[in-house]
């Protein structure tokens, strides 16, 4: 009857609630993007509930009447059914909070068309952006979340739109376009002059915060470009 969205740790496993483990521990099934990394978090906390995998690609009824995606749709009728026998389910990710950047959104639209009865309880917790900024530096009483830059299309309008940001922009990035995604913004001369943050590896042994211009950040990036980054660029 109640599905959990429930925030895991973005790193270190001691940064879960209290209250994300009496869940964890107390529903009938867990849901996680991939059950080996969600394994590991359980067996630290010896929790021992049925787990089961929910990711971008589980196909959940389409507007057309199908489902999204290749496959059936077994393990979407199977978790509606769940919820209709009246159990409780969990949905994690990776790390962090669902549905930010992360499955969640599609998940939850569907179960409440279907099945309106269905409690969504959210449980607070990590987020890589929320941890990036409270340590920033940067006035975040606004700012722009945007996650992933595109790799393509629209990538040269979203960078524009930055550097004409009034509010400072909150990205995500990985190893292999940190890089990449620094070297294109340098090339705006609104963001050459700006402050940045790039929050590294956040919460894990190797978490590092860069502050300077870009110019400042590039070359050390440059030297260490492995792990997981937060980039934010201060309003212009
Ligand atoms: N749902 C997650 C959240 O609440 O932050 C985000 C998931 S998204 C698939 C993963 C991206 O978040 C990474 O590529 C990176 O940009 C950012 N991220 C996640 N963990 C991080 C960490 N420990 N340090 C810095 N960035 C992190």
């Amino acid at each position: 009857m109640t599905l959990y969205i429930v925030a895991t740790p973005i790193g270190n496993l001691k940064d879960i609630t209290l209250r994300a483990l009496e869940i964890l521990k107390g529903v009938d099934l867990i849901l996680a993007e991939d059950t080996r990394v969600t394994r590991k978090l359980l067996d630290h906390y010896e929790i021992k509930v049925p787990l089961e995998s929910y990711h971008q690609h589980t196909p959940i009824p389409s507007a057309s009447g199908g489902a999204t995606g290749q496959g059936d749709l077994t393990k979407f009728n199977r978790i509606l059914d769940t919820l209709k026998n009246g159990k409780n389910i969990a949905l994690v990710t990776d790390a962090g909070t669902p549905g930010i950047n992360d499955p969640g959104g599609l998940l939850i639209e569907k179960i409440l068309e279907i099945a309106p009865e269905t409690n969504i309880i959210p449980i607070p917790g990590p987020n890589a952006a929320i941890t990036a900024l409270s340590a920033s530096g940067i006035n975040a009483d606004k700012f722009l979340f945007l996650g992933y830059p595109p790799h393509k299309k629209g990538r040269q309008t979203l960078f524009k739109k930055i550097a004409e940001s009034e509010y400072p922009v909150v990205l995500y990035e990985s190893t292999h376009r940190i890089m990449r995604t620094l070297q294109e913004l340098a090339e705006f001369d609104e963001i050459k002059e700006r402050k940045l943050i790039v929050a590294r590896e956040l919460t894990k042994q190797f978490e590092t915060i860069y502050r300077g211009t870009i110019n400042e950040i590039l070359p050390q990036i440059e030297k260490e470009s492995r792990g997981e980054f937060v980039i934010i660029i201060n309003a212009k």
